[in-house]
Parts: C-alpha cells; sequence; structure tokens
C-alpha cells in the first residue's frame, strides 16, 4: 500500500479579484475561495496513481478554518483523508515557514509517507518554492514539473516530468516530493455519492504544539522573508522571441551579445 500526500492550498478565485491601486496589494475581501488549480492537478495525479496501484491519499493543508472546503473537495476528486492545520501561530509564515509547518505536520502524522505530492505553484502567493524547501525539511529528493506518474512498484514510481523543451520518463525511489505542473489535465466530473462521502468524513484539525513546531520557525517572527512593495511592471518596449533550441538562432543570440 502506498501512502501518498497532497499538499494542497485555499486561493482566491483570482478572475473575481481586484488589485488596491495605492498599495498593489490583491483586494481580497469579499472574493471567493477555490482550491489552487495546481493543486487540484496533485490530487488528480494522486488519484491516477491509485488507480494504478493500491494507495491511501491524505490531503493536507494549512490555513483557516474556512479551508476545510479545499479539503472536502480533495476527498470528493478521491483522496481518502483530510488535515487542516490551523493555528493562529501559523499566521504571517512565509515560504520557509509553510513548507516547515506542512514538513512537521508529514512527520507527525505519516512518518512513513511514499509519495508527497505537491501542485507546481499556489496562484496567488507565486512563488513556487514551497515544493523545494518542504523536500530540504523532509529530506527527500525533489522533482519539479512532473506531469503524470504512470505506476508504482518495489518501492519505485515510473512518472513523466517537464525538462525545458523535452520530457522524460524517469524510475524514482520512494519516498520523493514532487510538483505537478500544467501538463494534467484529466478533471474529473464529481459523482454525488463522493461529495457525500467527503461531508460525512471527519477532517482532522491540528495545531502549532500538536505537530511540534519550534515557535521559532513559523508566523511572522519566524519568517526570514518580508513583502516590502508590490508593483505592476509596464512594458514599454517591444521585444523578440528567439528559439533557443533553433541552431541559427541561438547563434544570431550569442553573436549578438559578443
Ligand atoms: C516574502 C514573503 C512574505 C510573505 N508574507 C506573508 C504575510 O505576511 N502574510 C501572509 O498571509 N502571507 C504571506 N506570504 C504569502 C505566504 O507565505 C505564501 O502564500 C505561502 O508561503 C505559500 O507560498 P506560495 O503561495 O508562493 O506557494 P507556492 O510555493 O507557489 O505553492 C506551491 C505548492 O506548495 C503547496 N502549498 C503552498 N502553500 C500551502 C499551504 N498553505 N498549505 C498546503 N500546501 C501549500 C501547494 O501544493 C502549492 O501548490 C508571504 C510570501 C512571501 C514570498
Amino acid at each position: 500500500m502506498i501512502e501518498i500526500i497532497t499538499t494542497i492550498k485555499q486561493v482566491p478565485d483570482t478572475s473575481k479579484i481586484r488589485v488596491d491601486k495605492e498599495s498593489g496589494t490583491l483586494i481580497r475581501k469579499g472574493v471567493p475561495a477555490v482550491l489552487n488549480p495546481y493543486c487540484e492537478w496533485a490530487v488528480e495525479a494522486a488519484v491516477s496513481l491509485k488507480e494504478q496501484t493500491p494507495s491511501t491519499i491524505t490531503a493536507l493543508t494549512m490555513g483557516p478554518p474556512s479551508a476545510e472546503d479545499i479539503l472536502i473537495r480533495a476527498m470528493a476528486l478521491g483522496a481518502d483523508n483530510g488535515i487542516l492545520l490551523t493555528d493562529r501561530k501559523f499566521a504571517g509564515s512565509d515560504c520557509r515557514a509553510t513548507a516547515y509547518i506542512l514538513a512537521q505536520a508529514i512527520k507527525f502524522s505519516a512518518p512513513n509517507a511514499d509519495i508527497i505530492i505537491t501542485g507546481e505553484e499556489a496562484i496567488d502567493g507565486d512563488t513556487a518554492q514551497v515544493p523545494a524547501e518542504l523536500s530540504v525539511f523532509l529530506d527527500m529528493p525533489f522533482i519539479p514539473y512532473v506531469i503524470t506518474l504512470e505506476s508504482a512498484d518495489d518501492g519505485a514510481v515510473t512518472l513523466i516530468h517537464e525538462r525545458e523543451n523535452r520530457r522524460e520518463r524517469i524510475r524514482v525511489k520512494t519516498p520523493f516530493v514532487c510538483s505537478i505542473t500544467t501538463g494534467f489535465r484529466t478533471r474529473r466530473l464529481l459523482p454525488l455519492t463522493e461529495t457525500i462521502r467527503a461531508l460525512s468524513t471527519p477532517i482532522t484539525r491540528l495545531s502549532a504544539t500538536e505537530i511540534a513546531c519550534d515557535e521559532k520557525m513559523i508566523g511572522l517572527k519566524g519568517s526570514p522573508t518580508r513583502v516590502i512593495k508590490i508593483e505592476n511592471v509596464v512594458t514599454t518596449r517591444g521585444g523578440k522571441t528567439f528559439h533557443w533550441e533553433n541552431r541559427n538562432e541561438r547563434k544570431a543570440v550569442i553573436e549578438s551579445l559578443v
């Protein structure tokens, strides 16, 4: 039995978001929250693997109590369990603190997890840093830009991931962390029975103390980075696209630089 954890994040629905012209920050008030699309693809990837190989899938999120909604959605999509990390002490966490908190939760609730599947990025924070940082805290290898997890056997998983302009099929020993990119797009219909099952499955809530967080590593105080200013970049010059894989175009770029 393969133990899969998918980390999922609640994000504002960006199709309904507005930007404060003065501060450049997002106006989140009144904007509905949804499951980050990359995280939905992460759950899809986990469910597809489970269809090939017996597995359990736990969806894990850090967020406010309302983030339960995305755990219910993940369970309706096929996850077996949901864990909500919610605590005022987590507020203001940057990427490193977020990755640390997720890692502590995995060490606490699934110390023998085989595969940690994340989204490639969150469409609000948009840094794509959490997955790699999570792998460091868990001391596991990290495979980014994964399109699909094909099969699992003998303590290893065969997967396809993108590398610049090519795709590779590789075999990776478990345990590992991987992030799912846009290629995985087989949107599932949500059968009513699955939604009812999800609504009646209890969600585990865990606090900073329960997952043994070092308070110096979490929240605003435990975050080494601060957002000083956010501004829109307005491009005034036209651009030209060169295709690096085209030998002649590559040569032209190199010659223009020397
Ligand atoms: C410098 C800086 C300062 C910040 N300061 C604040 C602040 O003061 N207050 C504040 O509210 N936010 C703050 N943020 C935003 C917050 O840190 C990020 O939203 C959070 O760290 C996740 O980063 P991300 O959204 O870029 O995720 P990414 O790294 O883009 O997400 C990739 C994947 O990681 C996983 N993941 C990310 N976040 C979670 C989560 N919460 N639960 C489960 N899985 C997750 C998901 O699988 C996701 O698909 C700050 C961010 C930065 C960069």
